[in-house]
């Protein structure tokens, strides 16, 4: 639940209420529909108190997100790193949105911290690192966007929330509830209705986010399915894995993977679903589940990562194909210890 709110939330609007600043979002590394309509969202909103307001990803997004408007100006850090050190040095403050672990940010951690300026975290992940100066930390939200608009809410905003920062917010949450279907509660739903309110065209974004995929995107889809998944009956748990030559065969670019996992998930008898990518130097792993099985713990704990208990991800340094063996040895305790608490 949200830690410190009231203080915090005071805090907060004092900062936002000062004369115009120059301020930086940061959020994730392989950003994803909350991470940039978190960021994006705040920004709107910073900049209707005459802030000037840069976004920061820390390694470039999926194309599928070009329609927002005001993308043309994010700063990528693996391309632009003159341009993002100038503007760390130039802030007053930073706001980082959606995610809870500095390595999350690559580089760009350093050089925050060096600029020792006042931080904001907004995030729904477990356990937030404590390196912000002021926190609002909810778990309980479906996606940082939620959260963003609930503070916003909550400090009196809401006619600050134009059409703009409406659409960013509701990408957000539409993205992380994957369409509603996950994370959802009472106040997600009031707060969509909010959004739609406002002005927000549900039934395009759903068009422009999940109808919007490549012929190669589907195809690489139906390889995935074919050729490339292991299904573990005994231990409930669905695999897919794609290897280097997968990656040059179907010219693999960033956000072509995304959401691949989870069609594992679709068949009945699976409890958790494992997607595993051949990078450059890491393999990056995947991890949803159903219900009450935990991949978080699972991520955490063998693959140093983490995330949430229904949606994790993770890293190997290992070969693809020792990654996949250290995966089956570990999995039947995992699986055995979830399936018995649940
Ligand atoms: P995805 O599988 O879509 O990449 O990530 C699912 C969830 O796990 C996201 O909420 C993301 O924040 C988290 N996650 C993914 N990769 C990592 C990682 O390497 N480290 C941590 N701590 N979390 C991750
Ligand atoms: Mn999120």
């Amino acid at each position: 639940m949200m830690e410190n709110l009231l203080d915090d939330l005071e805090a907060f609007k004092t900062l936002i209420h000062a004369p115009p600043k120059y301020i930086v979002t940061f959020t994730h590394k392989n950003p994803d529909g909350d991470a940039i309509g978190s960021s994006l969202g705040m920004k709107g909103y910073l900049e209707t108190f005459g802030h000037t307001v840069r976004s920061i990803l820390p390694s470039d997004y999926p194309k599928l997100f070009d329609f927002l408007p005001g993308m043309g100006d994010v700063l990528i850090a693996e391309y632009q790193h003159d341009a993002c050190r100038n503007a760390i040095k130039m802030a007053d403050m930073f706001v980082c949105l959606d995610f809870n672990s500095l390595d999350r940010m690559d580089w760009l951690a350093q050089e925050m911290l060096e600029a020792k300026k006042t931080t904001v975290l907004i995030d729904h992940h477990i356990d937030p690192e404590p390196f912000a100066d002021l926190l609002f930390s909810d778990t309980s939200a479906s996606s940082t966007s939620e959260l963003v608009f609930h503070l916003i809410d909550e400090m009196g905003d809401i006619e600050r929330i134009d059409l703009d920062i409406a659409e960013k917010l509701y990408t957000g949450i539409l993205t992380d509830t994957g369409s509603y279907r996950f994370g959802t509660s009472a106040r997600l739903f009031s707060i969509a209705s909010q959004l739609k309110r406002i002005g927000v065209d549900d039934y395009l974004l759903n068009i422009r986010l999940f109808n919007n995929m490549t012929e190669k995107q589907l195809r690489l889809l139906g390889h995935c399915l074919a050729n490339r998944m292991e299904v573990l009956d005994d231990l409930s748990t669905g695999i897919i894995y794609l290897n280097r030559n997968d990656f040059k065969d179907f010219s693999i670019a960033r956000g072509d993977t995304e959401g691949i996992v989870n069609y594992i998930l679709m068949m009945r008898h699976i409890r958790v679903a494992v997607f595993l990518t051949e990078q450059n130097h890491q393999i990056k792993l995947s991890f949803r589940s159903k219900g009450s099985v935990s991949v978080q713990y699972l991520a955490q704990k063998y693959f140093h990562g983490g995330g949430h208990k229904n949606a994790s991800g993770g890293s190997s340094r290992k070969s693809l194909e020792e990654t996949i063996r250290y995966l089956k040895e570990i999995l039947p305790e995992f699986i055995e210890k979830q399936l018995k608490y649940a």
